[in-house]
C-alpha cells in the first residue's frame, strides 16, 4: 500500500471509530439477548475467568459484569473503543471485575486452558467463525463455554441483490444448520442457537444511527469520505429491512468437550 493510500484509509478508520464510538452497540444486539444468551452458561464462579473478544465500548461487557460472576477481560483492536470501554466500568463502579485492553483477536494475551468462558459479540466475523471457533478454544478449559452472535442465513435460496452483498462483505455467512455443524467440528457441543429478535437491529442498532448520522454529516459537511460512509450504512439499513425474512443474527453457544 503506497502511503499515500495508507493515509488515506487511516483517515477512514478514524473517521469509522469515532462514529461508532458514540454508539452504544457496534452491531445488532441487546442487553436482553447478552442475559438470554448467558442463561445457557451454567459453569461461573466468583473465580471464573472470562473474554469478551471485540468488546468495543463495552455495551455487552457490563450486562455479562452484572449477571455473571467472575473476572471479564475485554479486548478490542481500537485504542479508542478500549478507553471509553475502561471509562465505562468505571462510571459502573465495575473497575475491579471488568479490564479493557487492546490487542487482536488472532494473537489473544491469555493462557491456554484457563478461560471458563469467550462472549463475542457481532465481532468474530472479523476472523472469520471457524477459525475463531477453532484457534480460541485453546484457551477455554474443558468444560467451559463459547457464546458468539454471527450473521447467518434463515433460508436455502435468497434474492440475488441481498446474496450478493454479503457474499461482498461476509462470504462465511452461511445457514443455522451449517453453522453448528462447524461449532460441533471445531470441538464444541452445540448447546444452544437463538435467533436474534428484530428489534436488535432496528431499535437497538439502525434507529440509533440516525441522530447519530445527522450530528457526523453536520460535522464533516462537504467531506465526500464521511458522506460515503454514512451512505453504505443507510443502504446497509435499506437491505436489512428489505431482506430481513432471509437473515439474521444467530447466537451459538458451544461447550468444550
Ligand atoms: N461486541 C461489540 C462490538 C461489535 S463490532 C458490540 O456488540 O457492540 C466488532 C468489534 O470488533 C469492533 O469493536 C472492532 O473494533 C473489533 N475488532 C475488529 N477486528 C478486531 C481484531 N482483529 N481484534 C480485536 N477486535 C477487533
Amino acid at each position: 500500500m503506497s502511503n499515500e493510500n495508507k493515509s488515506i484509509h487511516e483517515f477512514n478508520f478514524s473517521l469509522i471509530c469515532e462514529f461508532f464510538s458514540a454508539l452504544e452497540r457496534r452491531g445488532p444486539g441487546s442487553p436482553e439477548v447478552t442475559i438470554k444468551a448467558l442463561s445457557f452458561i451454567d459453569n461461573l464462579t466468583g473465580e471464573s475467568l472470562i473474554a469478551d473478544i471485540g468488546c468495543g465500548t463495552g455495551g455487552q461487557t457490563m450486562v455479562l459484569a452484572r449477571h455473571a460472576p467472575g473476572h471479564i477481560t475485554g479486548i478490542d483492536l481500537f485504542p479508542d473503543f478500549i478507553k471509553l470501554f475502561n471509562f465505562n466500568a468505571a462510571k459502573l463502579n465495575l473497575q475491579d471485575r471488568i479490564t479493557g485492553i487492546v490487542g487482536s483477536m488472532d494473537n489473544l494475551p491469555f493462557e491456554t486452558e484457563k478461560l471458563d468462558l469467550i462472549w463475542s459479540e457481532g465481532a468474530i466475523y472479523n476472523i472469520g467463525f471457524e477459525r475463531g471457533l477453532r484457534e480460541w478454544r485453546n484457551y477455554l478449559k474443558t468444560g467451559g463455554y463459547i457464546a458468539v452472535s454471527e450473521a447467518s442465513w434463515f433460508k436455502d435460496e435468497r434474492p440475488a441483490e441481498i446474496e450478493e452483498f454479503w457474499q461482498n462483505a461476509y462470504p462465511a455467512i452461511d445457514t443455522i444448520p451449517n453453522k453448528l455443524a462447524q461449532l460441533q467440528k471445531a470441538g464444541y457441543v452445540p448447546v444452544a442457537a437463538f435467533v436474534l429478535p428484530e428489534n436488535c437491529w432496528t431499535e437497538h442498532f439502525y434507529e440509533q444511527q440516525v441522530p447519530a448520522q445527522k450530528i457526523f454529516l453536520q460535522k464533516y459537511s462537504g467531506n465526500r469520505t464521511a458522506e460515503e460512509f454514512i451512505r453504505s450504512e443507510q443502504h446497509e439499513a435499506e437491505l436489512y429491512y428489505r431482506y430481513k425474512e432471509y437473515y439474521g443474527y444467530v447466537f451459538y453457544i458451544g461447550k468444550k468437550v
